[in-house]
C-alpha cells in the first residue's frame, strides 16, 4: 500500500468521495449495522453478535475486507473483551476464507486511528484485512478500475459462499 498503489487508485477514490459528498449518509458502518435486511446489497459477509465484516468500498486489492464493531466506537478502549475477542476471531476467519478462495501470498491486517494516521472513517474503528500477492502492485496497474473490481467482488462472493460452507465457517450473507 505504498505511494504507487495510492496513485493507481486515486481516480476511483475521487469518484467515490464525490459520490459520498452528494449524499448525507453519515457513517456507512452504522448504516450497515442497522440494516441486516440489506446485508446482501451492502455485501456484508458476516454479522456476529458484536461485529460485522464487509468489503472495503475503495479497495487496495482484490478481497480487501473490513471488520468493524456494530457499535459506533472510535477506539479499542471503548470495546469490551467480548467484542475485542469477536473482532480478532473474525480476522482469523476472514483469513481462512480468503486463503481458501483467492490464495493470497500474504496479508496486511491493521487499524488506523485518526485522519493523520490514514483513517477514512476515524469515528468508527475497523480492521482492514488486505490480501497481498507477490508483485500485486504491478497487477493492480493492469486491473485498476472500479468496474473490474466490482465484477470480481461478485465472483469472489460466490467462491466465499462455497468455501465458508466447506470450512465450517458461518454462512456468507452478502
Ligand atoms: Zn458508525
Amino acid at each position: 500500500m505504498g505511494e504507487h498503489s495510492e496513485n493507481l487508485w486515486a481516480p476511483w477514490r475521487m469518484e467515490y468521495i464525490r459520490e459520498l459528498a452528494g449524499k448525507d449518509d453519515g457513517c456507512f458502518l452504522c448504516r450497515y449495522a442497522g440494516a441486516p435486511e440489506q446485508d446482501a446489497r451492502n455485501r456484508v459477509i458476516w454479522r456476529g453478535p458484536t461485529c460485522l465484516t464487509t468489503f472495503n468500498q475503495f479497495p487496495y486489492n482484490n478481497g480487501h475486507l473490513l471488520i468493524a464493531p456494530l457499535a459506533h466506537k472510535a477506539n479499542l478502549e471503548e470495546l469490551d473483551d467480548n467484542c475485542l475477542s469477536e473482532l480478532i476471531r473474525t480476522v482469523r476467519d476472514t483469513q481462512r476464507l480468503l486463503k481458501a478462495t483467492i490464495s493470497p501470498h500474504g496479508f496486511n491486517v491493521g487499524l488506523n486511528f485518526g485522519r493523520c494516521a490514514g483513517a477514512g472513517l476515524p469515528a468508527h474503528l475497523h480492521v482492514h484485512v488486505v490480501p497481498r500477492w507477490d508483485g500485486d502492485t504491478n497487477f493492480m496497474a493492469v486491473v485498476g478500475n472500479s468496474r473490474v473490481i466490482s465484477q470480481s467482488i461478485e465472483a469472489l462472493l460466490a467462491l466465499m459462499r462455497t468455501a465458508a460452507n466447506d470450512l465450517g465457517l458461518p454462512p456468507v450473507r452478502g
